[in-house]
């Protein structure tokens, strides 16, 4: 299974032949050319055993036969890489994957959006504030945040910075996943008290006395079979923006007869970046892994077409997943011609729902935020669609964290745009808190069935 069988016009570095968006500027004084000799040496963040074994669960999502759950913060930073983010947001989405699993009765592909989401795209590569203008921010493994000349200065070393992160995030996460939480199986010891909140608290208990239930028959029967179901591992994901970054781990494993990305598991192609003739496309058209692409409501069936051909010419099962990301009030008029183009040229990809990007705005006291109603929306409209087409939605892809942070509107506690001060701590984009996360995994459950 996988790899580039065109190798004589493709290597880790033909990408630079390619127009490259979202790349910063650095100095042309030789760090950059460093960096990237130097990282090139480091051992890599996973191995190309484990990206094939995702390959072939998301082969078997692509089947109907798995879902995907990936989701994790918009932007990781530096100084969030501690023990307690890290188990939260890996909890969070842990518990998800239970309600999920036990809801769609199937088994769920955790991935996570993080040990490695450092690099952003941006509106503009300029950022002005009272007359100054600087480099904008993009992201920690690029620059620093704040407003000052030397912090939007881009570094080269910051992508060892980034690296070292990520492995140090993926170690932690590793040991978690590893050891077992002991009050994952527990829905009793989950925190619950949202749900006296919403109107359909009756609902909400009753999903959780199921899982608790079945969790503690599945136990009776056979401790072993809890963990084989429900223990499918956990892998990693980023958007692979900073090509210097991606191409220096990128690493050519013979005993599998080609190169992998061995900087995560499944990277993916952002909106801004999945242009046919550019430098993303041409560098991850040669990789083994799994890869997705941002697709927006702009992308022309025709478009997305030749993008399959080029980046899953040999229809590999488990190579593409396409993650839509359409925005509420667009998504009737802007998928249902994708997924019938798709389906009636006959190419086999992963469909994924981004509820996120289509439904960020502006709240009244400048926050940018985003509705948990428009987030719930977009799905139920996605289900809806591909029910419709005869296509299936086999994953969901969320901007989340295991924190109680106000970044998002509404849900249980129907939070309000005078909330958002209260803990709005985003680096990037607005996620749904822990409360917000776990509710909308319930409505999952209940859209897929509709
Ligand atoms: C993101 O996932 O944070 C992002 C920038 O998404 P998109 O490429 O879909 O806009
Ligand atoms: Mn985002």
């Amino acid at each position: 299974m996988s790899v580039v069988r065109n190798e004589d016009d493709w290597s880790p570095q033909t990408w630079q032949q390619r127009p490259a968006q979202q790349q910063p500027r650095y100095a042309a004084d030789g760090e950059l050319a460093k960096a990237t000799d130097r990282l090139a040496r480091l051992p890599p963040l996973v191995t190309s055993l484990e990206v094939l074994k995702l390959k072939r669960a998301l082969a078997e999502a692509q089947e109907g036969r798995r879902f995907l759950l990936h989701g994790g913060d918009c932007a990781e930073s530096f100084v969030d890489c501690t023990s307690e983010i890290i188990a939260n947001r890996l909890k969070v989405l842990l518990q998800m994957s239970i309600v999920l699993a036990h809801g769609l009765k199937q088994p769920v592909i955790r991935v996570g959006r993080f040990a490695g989401q450092y690099a952003k795209p941006r509106s503009s590569d300029e950022e002005a504030r009272d007359g100054v203008s600087l480099p904008s921010f993009r992201g920690d493994i690029v620059n620093g945040a704040d407003f000052d000349e030397a912090s939007r200065r881009p570094d080269p070393n910051r992508m060892f910075e980034a690296y070292a992160h990520s492995a140090l995030t993926l170690n932690f996460t590793r040991a978690m996943v590893d050891g077992g939480f002991g009050d994952i199986h527990h829905p009793e010891y989950w925190k619950l008290d949202w749900v006296e909140h919403s109107p359909r608290a009756i609902e909400y208990k009753r999903v959780v006395e199921e899982i608790a239930d079945s969790l503690r028959f599945m136990k009776t029967v056979g401790g072993q079979f809890v963990d084989s179901r429900m223990h499918t591992g956990f892998y990693t994901s980023h958007e692979a923006l900073l090509l210097h970054y991606e191409a220096a781990l990128t690493r050519r494993v013979p005993q599998r007869g080609g190169w992998f990305n061995l900087s995560t598991h499944l990277p993916w192609i952002g909106m801004r970046t999945a242009a046919l003739d550019g430098a993303h496309v041409e560098l991850f058209r040669g990789i083994g892994n799994p890869i997705a692409v941002k697709v927006g409501p702009t992308t022309k069936p025709d478009e997305l077409l030749r993008l399959i051909d080029v980046l899953n010419p040999y229809e590999e099962p488990g190579r593409l997943t396409l993650i839509t990301r359409m925005g509420k009030s667009r998504i009737a008029e802007a998928l249902p011609g994708l997924l019938k183009a798709v389906r009636q040229a006959g190419r086999r990809v992963l469909w994924v729902a981004d509820p996120m990007h289509g439904n960020t705005e502006s709240a009244g006291n400048g926050y940018k935020t985003r509705r948990f109603d428009n987030i719930r929306g977009e799905l139920d409209l996605a289900f809806d669609i591909h029910a419709a087409e005869g296509t299936r939605l086999g994953g969901v892809h969320l901007e989340l964290t295991g924190e109680d942070v106000t970044e998002c509107l509404g849900g249980a506690r129907d939070l309000a745009e005078a909330d958002l001060s209260r803990a709005y701590k985003t680096a990037v984009d607005p996620r749904l808190n822990y409360e917000q996360s776990l509710e909308l995994s319930m409505l999952i459950v209940s859209a897929s069935r509709a």
